[in-house]
């Protein structure tokens, strides 16, 4: 969601003449978008703004802007810390950054702006988050904010409430960026299976799904993120019935173990998930899957750890994302006892890597003789003639072939398979 916002901010800041520079020295704005879902990130946000200090005092026209969660959570602290710091913008003010820089322009001092809600949708076609490098795939927010509030997560707090776009606002920044060459959209939204709730027309997730199969012509449609609590059977059996949705899901289940899920209040059991994935993959034996999962939340017994490797090894993910927890402020985990020890949390994440890491190679091992469709994406990170693109099941494949293929969905026979990635052979 973040790239999406930054990628928006450029879009609007072309539109006022600037271009984008890799060089710090060369910059006339530096725009720094924010994530503090863990407190890694925010501190890297915090040492990167200290470290701007001085490239400031050399070139006082320099502006600087803070935007996202971190801005969100922290406001006027951060320009109380910084007074270096031009621009300080909260999450629902991400699309107001043309204005606020021209103001500043007029009136130069430091501003604050944390608007308690953006109008529903601030999309305009020349602010259209379209022109990622590849140009083949593209990001579109469908919703933002959550109402869960899992006791470790920070999301409804600096993101705010659900709120869902308008069907034909996305459809019309779909149609949009399909214009600009984009062939693979992603939708996103904390949680995408309660879209729809609060919009005047009746709209579910799926039936958002089912108009974007009838009102476009991607190649490829994926969404992030799921909860499982949400995942009902007719979105599931969307897997089936529309062509254009990518048979790969993301589905975060945090932990193993029932007790810790309660006190994350997550409101499933490991069985419910279980459950729901049997379902999904007699609907969808190839389904591939994706998960998010927290090593070390308070109270995290090796017992509880345990149950969470177990349902690593039933599952058996394609790809796993994995992380210690950290206290995050305005959390309730926040003042949860029984915090567990730094060293603990990281032997438990590498012991829980490993075994994911054995798994991925082993699907991706599995794979090697089969025929697969790729969206092929440009050129690949190696070169020597290489190409890239990525299997319905999200998985890197990279093989010789003519940079004209970009952008098309093309088989091709898989020949071997790397802890990350597969090498194939083009075949048509
Ligand atoms: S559902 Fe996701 S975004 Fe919402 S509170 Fe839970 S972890 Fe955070």
């Amino acid at each position: 969601m973040n790239e999406y916002d930054s990628l928006r901010v450029q879009r609007i800041l072309s539109a006022r003449g600037y271009e984008t520079t890799e060089t710090l020295e060369r910059a006339d704005v530096i725009f720094i978008n924010t994530c503090s879902v863990r407190e890694k990130a925010e501190q890297k946000v915090q040492s990167f703004v200290g470290r701007l200090r001085k490239l400031k005092s050399r070139k006082p026209s320099l502006k600087i802007i803070v935007a996202g969660c971190v801005a969100q959570q922290l406001g006027e602290k951060l320009t109380e810390k910084f007074d270096h710091l031009d621009l300080v913008v909260g999450t629902r003010g991400v699309g107001a950054v043309g204005d606020l820089l021209d103001q500043h322009e007029r009136n130069p001092r430091q501003q604050v702006h944390l608007p308690e809600d953006a109008p529903e949708d601030t999309f305009q076609e020349q602010d259209l988050p379209g022109k990622l490098s590849s140009k083949v795939t593209a990001p579109v927010t469908i919703m933002q904010g959550c109402n869960n509030f899992c006791t470790y997560c920070i999301v409804p707090y600096v993101r705010g409430r659900e709120r869902s776009r308008s069907p034909g606002r996305i459809l019309s920044e779909i149609q949009a960026l399909e214009r600009s060459g984009v062939r693979e959209v992603l939708l996103l939204g904390q949680n995408v299976n309660s879209y729809g709730k609060g919009l005047t027309e009746n709209t579910s997730f799926v039936d958002l799904l089912r108009r974007i199969q009838k009102e476009t012509r991607l190649l490829r449609l994926r969404f992030t993120t799921s909860h499982p609590k949400d995942l009902t059977q007719e979105l599931m059996e969307a897997f089936a019935e529309l062509p254009m949705l990518c048979k790969n899901l993301h589905l975060p289940f945090q932990s193993g173990s029932d007790r810790i899920l309660d006190t994350m209040n997550r409101k499933y059991t490991s069985s419910d998930y279980l459950k729901k994935i049997d379902q999904l993959r007699t609907i969808c034996p190839d389904m591939g899957l994706s998960s998010d999962v927290m090593v070390g939340f308070p109270g995290e017994t090796e017992r509880d750890f345990e149950d969470t490797l177990q349902l690593i090894e039933t599952v058996r993910f394609d790809n796993l994302f994995s992380f210690q927890y950290s206290d995050r402020p305005l959390t309730q985990s926040n003042g949860f006892s029984h915090k567990i020890s730094r060293e603990v949390k990281g032997r438990r994440l590498t012991h829980l890597q490993a075994l994911q890491a054995q798994i991925t190679f082993e699907k991706n091992l599995s794979q090697t003789g089969t025929l697969q469709k790729v969206l092929v994406e440009g050129e690949s990170r190696s070169g020597q003639g290489q190409i890239t693109g990525k299997t319905e099941q999200n998985r890197a494949v990279n093989f010789c072939g003519s940079l004209s293929e970009v952008g098309k969905l093309v088989t091709v026979e898989i020949r071997e398979a790397f802890s990350h990635s597969l090498k194939g052979r083009l075949v048509s």
